[in-house]
């Protein structure tokens, strides 16, 4: 996002909670050489035996009884109902519109207030490190920011590796938010174009990056963390979206407007209490 299609409370508050005290310094980042994917093994450990994995929601429905879902195993392609007492919607809330059954016939207004922004992320394979060109050039970091780039930079994917020459992987991301129909206007581009771009806009910091890329691999995306808007936050979505519908229990992290696994486990241990007390 650009800095004027972002809440500034959303930035200040992403900053000022890792710091326990004013005045302290920020508590140390936590890092993990598989990524997210160290919290999703570990939380995924303990409810193995619960868990169906290949297996979507196609459409809810609340009824007299509870909730009907039926669901559908994407590697077989069997179609499955359920009969439940309480559901805990836990994937993101723009999804409602489509799953809920009455959301479908009715969408609530609040719903459309949840945006994500699209984006494509590039990674490229590195024959060798680009070289710095002046002396005082910063050197070659963990995650890189480019002056006066449209792109948000790029994070070099080997570096767990602790090695610091040779060849690499250059994740670089790069937010389609400029301009209006961003989502269409990224699916008609394709691979070439999107190269071009992202070739570009790194040769402004590194002039060796067309004879060193050996690949470019891309993936468009619509972005997974939910856009924190000016005027979103404290306009009254939120706190609409989190009541329960009927039997149906409300708990993604978008509910609290910003992306962070803290806000997960609140919005998850919230619904908890309350499917626990009725
Ligand atoms: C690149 C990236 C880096 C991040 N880094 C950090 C970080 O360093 N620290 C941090 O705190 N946060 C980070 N985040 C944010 C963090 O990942 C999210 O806040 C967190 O995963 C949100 O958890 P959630 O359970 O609310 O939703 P999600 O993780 O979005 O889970 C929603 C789930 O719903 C599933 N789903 C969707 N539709 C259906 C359907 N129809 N049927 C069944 N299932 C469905 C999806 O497959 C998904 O598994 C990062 C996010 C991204 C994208």
């Amino acid at each position: 996002m650009k800095l004027e299609q972002t809440s500034a409370w959303a930035g200040l508050f992403y900053f000022c909670s890792r710091v326990r005290e004013s005045g302290k310094d920020s508590q140390a980042f936590i890092t993990f050489p598989e990524g997210n994917g160290r919290f999703i093994n570990f939380l995924h450990d303990k409810v193995k035996d619960k868990t169906r994995l290949k297996t979507i929601a196609l459409e809810i429905i609340p009824n007299e009884k509870g909730v009907d879902v039926v669901c559908l195993n994407t590697e077989t392609n069997e179609l499955k109902g359920f009969h439940c007492e309480k559901v805990v919607f836990a994937a993101p809330i723009f999804t409602a519109n489509y799953l809920i059954r009455d959301f479908r016939a009715n969408p609530p207004a609040y719903v459309k207030e949840f945006q994500h922004n699209a984006w494509f992320v590039a990674n490229l394979f590195l024959k060798d490190r680009p070289k710095t060109q002046f002396e005082k050039d910063f050197p070659f970091a963990w995650d890189n920011v480019l002056y006066e780039s449209p792109g948000l930079g790029y994070v070099n994917a080997t570096h767990q590796k602790g090695i610091d020459h040779g060849a690499t992987v250059l994740t670089y991301y790069y937010p389609m938010c400029a301009e209006e129909n961003a989502r269409a206007k990224l699916f008609g581009l394709g691979w070439k174009e999107l190269a071009d771009i992202c070739l570009t806009d790194l040769s402004r910091a590194h002039k060796d990056i067309f004879e060193l890329t050996t690949r470019i691999d891309i993936m468009r995306w619509g972005h997974a963390m939910i856009s924190p808007r000016p005027n979103f936050l404290w306009s009254g979505a939120r706190e609409q979206a989190q009541k329960s519908y009927r039997d149906i229990h409300f708990v993604h992290s978008d509910l609290s407007g910003i992306a962070l696994f803290e806000e997960a486990f609140y919005h998850g241990l919230r619904a908890a209490g309350e499917i626990l007390k009725n």
